[in-house]
C-alpha cells in the first residue's frame, strides 16, 4: 500500500513511540551533515525523496524496514529535544517549519507473515549502503544477545582481533559465532533474549585461551586452529597431549611453514589437522608432505625402466600428464613411513582417491 503522509505525522509517531516500535530495525543513525542537509534540501525544495518502508504488524505497531536514517533527520528537524550523540547542529534556519511539516513524504506499508517480513527487510536493504550480515541480524533479532554481542564486537581486545578480526559492523561477531554454528540465523533467533555475556561470550573465552596456550609460539592461522581445538573439545586427552608438547607442536608447524608444505595439502585446515592428528600416533618425527620439487624429480624418473617412455599410474597401468599425478607415500606416513623420495610414488588421482585412508 502506498501513501503520501505528511512530516508532522512522521513526528507524532516518534512521539508517541508506540506508533514506530521497532525504530532500531536498521542500524544506528550514521548520515553526516552533507547527507542530512541534502535531505532537507530536497525538502525545502520539493523534489521528491525515496520511500519510506514500514512494516504493519499484527498488533497495530509499524516497524522501519527502510528509512532510518531519513526519519531522524526528519524528527532532528521538527523536534529540538532529539538529539543523537554523533550529531552536531546541521538545521538549515531559513526553511518555514510549517512548510516543513506539511510536506508529504512518500510511505510504502508492507505485511505479512514474519518469515516475509524478514525477506522484504533483506530485499530492501541490499541496495544503497549494504547492511553487513551482523547488521541484519541485529535489525532482526532485536534483543539482549544482540546488544551484548555488538558491544564485544566493538570492544574486542587485542588477542580477540588476532582470532576474528576488527570489529567493523560485527563482522568479527559473525565470525566468532560461525565457529560455533552453521546455521547463524537460527542462532541468533534462538538466542535472542540470552545473555551473550553469560553464554556465547565464556564459550569463546575458553577456545580462544586453550588456542593461545597451545599455539602461542605459531603466530600464524589462528582462527583455522581454532576450529580444529573445537571439533576435539571433547577429547580432553587429545588436548592434554597437545598443551603438553605445545612447544615440539610450534617448532613442527613452524617447519612445515617454512618448507611450504602447506602449498602441496588441499587446505590449511586439512594440513593443520594432519600434523596433529598424526601427533597422536606417531610423535612429530619427519616431515609429513611432500614438497612440490620431489614430485618433479619424481615425475623425472617415472619416464625410464620398464614403462619404456611412458609416464604410467603403477596402480592402474594408464598414462598420466604431470598435473595428473599425485606424490604419495608407498609406506603410509601413519605407519612410520617416511617423506623421502625413496618412499615416495606418483599414482593418478583417481588411484589415490580410491586408496582412502589407510
Ligand atoms: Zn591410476
Amino acid at each position: 500500500m502506498n501513501y503520501q503522509i505528511e512530516i508532522r505525522k512522521i513526528k507524532d509517531f516518534l512521539n508517541d513511540k508506540v506508533y514506530l516500535t521497532n525504530i532500531n530495525m536498521q542500524r544506528k543513525y550514521i548520515y553526516n551533515h552533507a547527507q542530512a542537509t541534502a535531505l532537507l534540501d530536497s525538502i525545502q525544495k520539493k523534489i521528491p525523496i525515496p520511500a519510506i518502508y514500514l512494516w504493519s504488524n499484527h498488533n497495530g505497531t509499524y516497524d522501519v524496514l527502510d528509512g532510518k536514517q531519513r526519519i531522524t533527520v526528519m524528527r532532528l528537524y521538527v523536534d529540538p529535544n532529539y538529539l543523537p550523540d554523533n550529531v552536531n547542529n546541521f538545521f538549515i534556519d531559513h526553511m518555514n517549519q510549517n512548510d516543513f511539516e506539511n510536506y508529504e513524504i512518500p510511505v510504502i506499508i508492507c505485511n505479512g507473515t514474519e518469515q516475509e517480513k524478514i525477506e522484504t527487510f533483506k530485499r530492501i536493504n541490499t541496495t544503497a549502503i549494504p547492511l553487513k550480515e551482523f547488521e541484519i541480524y541485529n535489525a532482526l533479532y532485536q534483543g539482549l544477545f544482540v546488544e551484548e554481542f555488538g558491544n564485544w564486537g566493538i570492544n574486542a581486545s587485542p588477542n580477540e582481533e588476532k582470532f576474528f578480526g576488527g570489529g567493523i559492523r560485527g563482522e568479527n561477531c559473525i565470525k566468532a559465532t560461525k565457529l560455533f554454528t552453521s546455521e547463524i540465523e537460527k542462532f541468533f533467533a534462538h538466542n535472542r533474549d540470552n545473555s551473550f555475556v553469560n553464554g556465547l561470550k565464556t564459550q569463546i573465552d575458553r577456545l580462544v585461551t586453550t588456542v593461545i596456550e597451545i599455539f602461542s609460539a605459531y603466530n600464524d592461522d589462528w582462527y583455522v586452529l581454532a576450529k580444529i581445538v573445537l571439533e576435539n573439545s571433547n577429547d580432553i586427552s587429545k588436548i592434554n597431549s597437545w598443551k603438553l608438547n605445545k612447544q615440539k607442536i610450534c617448532e613442527l608447524f613452524n617447519e612445515h611453514k617454512l618448507n611450504g608444505d602447506t602449498a602441496i595439502a588441499p587446505s590449511k585446515e586439512s594440513f593443520y589437522n594432519e600434523l596433529l592428528g598424526c601427533y597422536n600416533i606417531v610423535g612429530l618425527d619427519g616431515r609429513r608432505f611432500f614438497a612440490k620439487d620431489d614430485k618433479k624429480v619424481m615425475y623425472e624418473k617415472l619416464a625410464s625402466g620398464i614403462s619404456r617412455g611412458k609416464k604410467l599410474c603403477p596402480h592402474c597401468d594408464k598414462e598420466f600428464s604431470f598435473d595428473e599425478f599425485e606424490i604419495d607415500h608407498i609406506r603410509a606416513w601413519s605407519k612410520g613411513g617416511r617423506t623421502e623420495l625413496n618412499n615416495a610414488q606418483l599414482i593418478c588421482k583417481k588411484c589415490n582417491a580410491s586408496k582412502g585412508a589407510r
